[in-house]
């Protein structure tokens, strides 16, 4: 590994948080692992295909043995979840609804217990997990207070004014097949679940195996607040293997994850006609105009590059600092950086934990180190912290990155980010579009006005002004999502609950038929009709 001198750190390593005195095996104990196993639909005639074993990355000890499901048992989680969905949608849309909020409830008093397990299972801060709870939360007042409305009935100008009585309605799609990532492992499971709950739908979830714990706790408890339990299976396996059965059985996909993998899924999506939603990466971007308040923007900043020790996806990789500020920014950024504290306790207190699997160390340590090699100069961390732990790496500033650098442009999922200066705003806005992602953009100046303007020349599916990604993340009541590479479709607001229904339109005919009778031969039918046409758009007819 590169030795990375603390001058060209700028000195000083990060502080370590002080340790919370619970560890995860006190804290997620075996009695628990086992209840929570029980949940995982794997129990064929022959019993579990083989078990899995996962690691609490804060310490690399064994964190939970769980049953492998086969692809058998992904057949008997559809036909189960079939049979329960039919009953399920047949209920008013209002009662479903009732199940979220009553859920909302549950998980904010219970908070505690999933908090530990989400950070037994991804290594995170405390702090970072709670965003979960803020996410899910939300998520579950929104849409147990809107999916009756989002679902009604609406009247719909007919054909023929007076004549066709028109009605859309919305059916649930069936059953939703639903492929979740690690890195947030509550709300990319539960939290894109209940809009499709709400809807009238089942879901057979196949969470990534590392994060199974987090959705298996969140099923009990939606199953606590009403949720009939066959509506809900989660399967757990191979990536590769049990994905694609998942897909192949799906009524809707609903996708999370790499650009790489929601290609694949994509194509077996388009392959058997059915729809899919996919929440894919980003390289995403900050810009720092000339005028922005710049205490606020480096500690936005901070929360921006660092949160879940930068793997969330619409954490920043870039950052785009205006010149005339861009020392006085860098100076406030990389010391607010340098003073982190790292930590791996089950306790608020640490700003950054650990990353969450060995591959994810590899990918972070060969972008820094590469970068590092080829000229670039790192302005806080730069280092793995084995001694934290086997996964810590400090969160890192690299200055002077260049294109053929990888970090420059692939997605590194981890706790770095690249700073570039630019010198006017097209410029800036330029390089923040030239990459294939499009996820999400932050922009910072203290006149908001011309951020929403800079803002809506971005390509990113979401733009926070002068915040990094939690305004419009937690702005559920709009939808959030992917331009270009990263993905198709959207969460939250209306996009977030329709994409798991079908429009159906109900047209009723009433007296007259559209088409020539009482008498009517074809060239008089065309002719009145005709003049029905141009009648109606003088009159001001939609
Ligand atoms: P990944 O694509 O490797 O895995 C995601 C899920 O897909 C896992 O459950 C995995 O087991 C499963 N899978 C693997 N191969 C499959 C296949 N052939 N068919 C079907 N499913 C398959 O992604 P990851 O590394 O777990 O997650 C990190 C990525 O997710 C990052 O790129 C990140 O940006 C992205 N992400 C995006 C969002 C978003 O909302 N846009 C949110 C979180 C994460």
């Amino acid at each position: 590994m590169t030795d990375i001198s603390a001058e060209s750190r700028g000195g000083g390593r990060n502080p370590v948080a002080p340790g919370a005195g619970r560890t995860v095996a006190s804290a997620v104990p075996q009695s628990l692992v086992s209840r929570l196993a029980r949940g995982v639909t794997a129990s064929g005639p022959q019993g579990p295909a083989a078990t899995v074993q996962t690691t609490a990355p804060l310490t690399g000890a064994l964190l939970a043995t769980l049953p492998q499901s086969t692809t058998a048992d992904v057949e008997a989680a559809f036909a189960t979840a079939r049979r329960a969905q039919k009953a399920w949608a047949a209920l008013p849309p209002r009662r479903r609804a009732a199940v979220l909020l009553r859920f909302h409830d549950l998980l904010l008093k219970r908070q505690d217990e999933v908090l530990d397990l989400i950070q037994a299972e991804t290594g995170k801060s405390r702090l970072h997990a709670f965003d979960e709870i803020l996410a899910v939360a939300m998520a579950a007042r929104y849409y147990g207070r809107t999916a009756p409305a989002h679902l009604r009935d609406r009247r719909r100008a007919g054909a023929l004014p007076l004549l066709t009585h028109t009605v859309e309605a919305r059916r649930p799609k069936g059953v939703i097949g639903q492929i979740s990532p690690w890195n947030y492992p509550l709300e990319l499971s539960v939290g894109d679940a209940l809009p499709a709950f709400a809807a009238g739908n089942a879901v057979v979830n196949k969470p990534d195996t590392q994060t199974a714990l987090s959705a298996l706790w969140a099923r009990e408890l939606l199953i606590e607040a009403g949720l009939p339990a066959d509506l809900w299976q989660i399967v757990v396996g191979d990536g590769p293997v049990i994905g694609p059965a998942v897909v192949e059985r799906a009524d809707y996909v609903a996708f999370t994850g790499s650009t790489r993998t929601g290609r694949e899924v994509a194509r077996q999506a388009a392959g058997r006609l059915i729809g899919a939603s996919l929440e894919l990466g980003g390289k995403n971007a900050m810009l720092v105009l000339a005028d922005a308040d710049l205490d606020r923007a480096a500690e936005g900043a901070v929360r921006a590059c660092f949160s879940s020790a930068g793997q969330l996806c619409v954490s920043v990789e870039r950052l785009f600092v205006h010149r005339s500020v861009a020392d006085r920014f860098l100076e406030k950024f990389a010391e607010r950086t340098r003073s982190m504290r790292l930590g791996g306790g089950l306790a608020y207190g640490a700003d950054m934990g650990s990353l969450a699997s060995e591959r994810q160390l590899e990918v972070v340590t060969r972008h820094v180190e590469e970068a590092v090699k080829a000229g670039a100069t790192v302005l806080a961390g730069g280092q793995a912290r084995p001694e934290l732990g086997p996964l810590f790496f400090e969160p890192t500033i690299l200055d002077g990155v260049t294109p053929e650098m990888t970090v420059c442009a692939e997605e590194t999922f981890g706790p770095v980010v690249s700073v570039y200066r630019f010198d006017a705003e097209d410029e800036a806005v330029g390089q923040a579009n030239s990459t294939p992602y499009g996820l999400n953009s932050s922009v910072w100046t203290k006149d908001a006005r011309r951020g929403r303007a800079v803002a809506a020349r971005l390509r990113t599916g979401t733009v926070n002004v002068n915040e990094g990604y939690a305004a419009a993340y937690g702005s559920v009541a709009s939808p959030m999502g992917g331009m270009g590479d990263s993905g198709l479709g959207r969460r939250h607001g209306s996009d977030g609950i329709l994409r798991y229904t079908e429009a159906q339109t109900i047209a009723t005919q009433r007296l007259m038929p559209i088409g020539p009778a009482f008498g009517l031969d074809d060239q008089r039918f065309a002719t009145l009709f005709t003049k029905g046409l141009r009648a109606m758009k003088a009159l001001g007819f939609k």
